[in-house]
């Protein structure tokens, strides 16, 4: 059987490297199963660091990120790209996760190509279209043009089987992004100066100002906030609103001190730069490497993100997260009582960042760490599924607010 995944961001390379590397797990056991693993360019730099750091190389990479290019042109070039591909290696099965546009453009191109699509991640839904923008629209989508539907939770599925998916064409995984972090969690970072000594030549390295921010972000004493926000409903207005909110909690609460690992979209970065750039407790960064990032979330006491995986990686941390979005798709998080769903108003941030905060304490604060979205064992889950063997069901364990 011959499996091709394809991937062009961040948050899909994270949640795809554990699968990736089952399937060659599974190989090296003697199972019939090549993998081709395609890189849509989508994301060039933040994935490339994601394949050093989970040891996976790609097959092919389509290469198709053009500065200032919209969504048109993402879907038209992986279409294009993905055509002769997928007719010369005729694949069984197609592989996507999520819901980018790379995502749903693969899947697409595998439906014209006669390709079964395999959408991990899938059923999480908001209540609307347009929310969050085009993710939601991809994953409906994606929905139509599968043949396989791995969802993370039994939420996702009824939500699949409302809208007509057969039962016996949905399993219940978990979320691979629980197998990354337990995998990467608690390996030893290691500081490079040199850049050369980092990425390929050693995954583990981090620049000495990763390093330092990570220092300072856990410095006794202090209340640590990591804080990421780039969606597109959030560019602009609500991104400012986000960052004064972040003034007054320094303001109110002289602990405090906020992490922004920032995306490298200008739309955001200008915006961190212009409120918060001359703030003595605000660090602006580039984003940082996964492992780096996950300690980040182990030394924050409170975690502010408008991030889909943010959510899903936090209870696993035991960190309280206030989600910077009207509506989620990820409401186990809530339920679990780890995620606040508190959108982009001033007051509604401030207040709940500042009653989280005062809960913390001198310590930082940890929630009994819950996993409502997997147990580390999704891959293995996901690749029995594909290989056509039974899958014993993720039944996700009672969270703190249960
Ligand atoms: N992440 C990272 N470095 C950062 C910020 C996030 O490695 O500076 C990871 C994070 O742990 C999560 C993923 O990137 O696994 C989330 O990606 P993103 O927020 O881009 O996408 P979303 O999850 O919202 O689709």
């Amino acid at each position: 059987m011959k499996v091709m995944v394809v991937f062009g961001t961040r948050p899909e390379a994270v949640k795809l490297a554990p699968v990736i590397q089952e399937l060659e797990r599974r190989r090296v056991q003697g199972a019939a199963v090549t993998t081709r693993v395609v890189l849509t360019g989508q994301h060039r730099e933040l994935v490339a660091s994601m394949l050093a750091l989970f040891q996976i190389e790609a097959h092919e990479d389509l290469k198709i990120m053009r500065p200032g290019q919209g969504l048109t042109q993402v879907t038209v070039r992986v279409l294009e790209g993905l055509e002769p591909i997928l007719q010369r290696e005729r694949p069984d099965w197609v592989v996507v996760q999520g819901d980018t546009t790379s995502a749903f453009a693969a899947a697409l191109a595998a439906f014209y190509a006669h390709v079964p699509v395999a959408h991990v991640e899938a059923g999480l839904r908001t209540s609307s279209l347009w929310l969050p923008y085009p993710e939601e629209a991809n994953r409906r989508l994606i929905t139509r043009l599968a043949t396989l539907h791995l969802a993370a939770t039994p939420w996702a599925a009824a939500n699949l089987q409302q809208e007509g998916v057969p039962p016996e064409a949905i399993r219940v995984t978990g979320n691979p992004v629980v197998d990354a972090l337990h995998q990467i969690r608690a390996l030893p970072l290691r500081v490079a100066p040199d850049q050369e000594k980092r990425g390929e030549a050693d995954p583990l390295a981090v620049p000495p100002w990763a390093d330092e921010a990570l220092r300072w972000l856990g410095e006794p004493g202090s209340l640590g906030i990591l804080l990421t926000s780039h969606r597109r409903e959030n560019w602009g207005e609500p991104l400012e609103r986000i960052c004064r909110a972040v003034l007054h909690i320094l303001r109110a609460e002289p602990r405090a001190r906020v992490l922004f690992p920032c995306h490298p979209n200008p739309r955001v970065r200008g915006v961190a730069q212009a409120i918060l750039g001359g703030e003595a407790r605000v660090r602006l960064t580039e984003p940082l490497g996964y492992l780096p990032f996950l300690k980040a979330m182990e030394r924050a006491s409170l975690i502010l993100s408008d991030s889909g995986g943010v959510q899903e990686e936090a209870p696993a941390f035991g960190r309280p997260v206030l989600v910077l979005r009207e509506e989620t798709e990820r409401p186990e998080a809530v339920e679990a009582g780890v995620a606040n769903l508190v959108g982009t108003d001033v007051d509604r941030i401030v207040t709940r960042a500042l009653e989280l905060l005062r809960q913390a304490g001198a310590n930082r604060q940890t929630l009994p760490p819950a996993s409502p979205f997997g147990d580390g064992r999704a891959a293995p889950r996901i690749v029995s599924a594909l290989l056509g063997e039974p899958v014993e069901p993720f039944q996700p364990s009672p969270g703190p607010g249960a």
